[in-house]
């Protein structure tokens, strides 16, 4: 894989993650994009995006170290592919820039890069608020809740190929915990972008949180992180995989 990786950052230059850390002024979120990981938590599939925001103050390197919370329960981990926004998106910009539906691949002409997040969430704090149907504010916006690897600049979306051809992979201690296929969002990066801009405009630098698949669990402290993002065809590591991020982090 390594041979790989260097091909494909010559193509596109990497972005630190101090610097999207820094770059951002909000992440958009979206909850139950995958409909496995939807039932995994017993929730409805949403026939629109469950959106939720987090603030600058959640946005950490992912390598070399995690910090987490201690005595608030149970953090989880949501393995995510993160988009950052290369330009301001408004409703009004996007009235004028794309076409009403955003055809296929608009969106993403309209990023600068991509990345791997973890959306941390205190599993027990969010159940509770759940049940009380409050705001998730104190299980996703809690300090270093959004740690995102080293990222690829993309110009004009050029040089990724499809989007459906993605899968992100987290390895804990060496075991498989999640695995996940751009190909099986049920809403997609132009659905997002247009949902989203419908009542909140983009600022350059924001980022995406474009939802986790199934296998979401807890973390403590020693666990050793692998996340990884590569493209290909298939899900399996094939001749034709292009490695884009690969990235460790243990948790103490
Ligand atoms: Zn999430």
């Amino acid at each position: 894989m390594e041979a790989v990786l260097e091909s494909c950052l010559s193509l596109s230059e990497k972005i630190p993650a101090a610097e999207i850390c820094q770059g951002a002024s909000k992440a958009v979120c979206v909850g139950r994009n995958f409909v496995a990981h939807a039932k995994e938590l017993s929730n409805p599939v949403p026939e629109a995006p469950v959106l939720f925001t987090k603030a600058p103050n959640c946005f950490v390197p992912f390598a070399p170290q995690l910090v987490l919370p201690k005595g608030l329960g149970e953090c989880h981990h949501e393995l995510e592919l993160v988009f950052i926004v290369g330009q301001r998106l408004s409703a009004q910009s996007l009235a004028t820039e794309f076409d009403a539906n955003l055809s296929q691949g608009a969106a993403l002409a309209a990023m600068s890069g991509l990345a791997l997040g973890l959306d941390l969430t205190l599993r027990d704090v969010q159940s509770e608020l759940k049940r009380k149907a409050l705001p998730w504010t104190r299980a996703k916006n809690f300090d270093g809740a959004a740690p995102v690897t080293d990222g690829l600049r993309l110009a004009n979306g050029s040089g990724l190929g499809d989007l459906n051809d993605l899968h992100m992979q987290l390895l804990v201690n060496d075991e498989v915990r999640q695995l996940g296929h751009l190909r099986d969002l049920i809403f997609d990066l132009d659905r997002l972008v247009a949902e989203i801009v419908a009542f909140m405009t983009l600022e350059p630098g924001d980022l995406i949180f474009t939802g986790t698949p199934a296998g979401v669990g807890p973390l403590c402290e020693g666990d050793n992180l692998v996340v990884t993002l590569w493209h290909g065809a298939s899900a399996s590591d094939g001749a034709n995989a292009q490695l884009l991020v690969e990235s460790r982090a243990s948790v103490v």
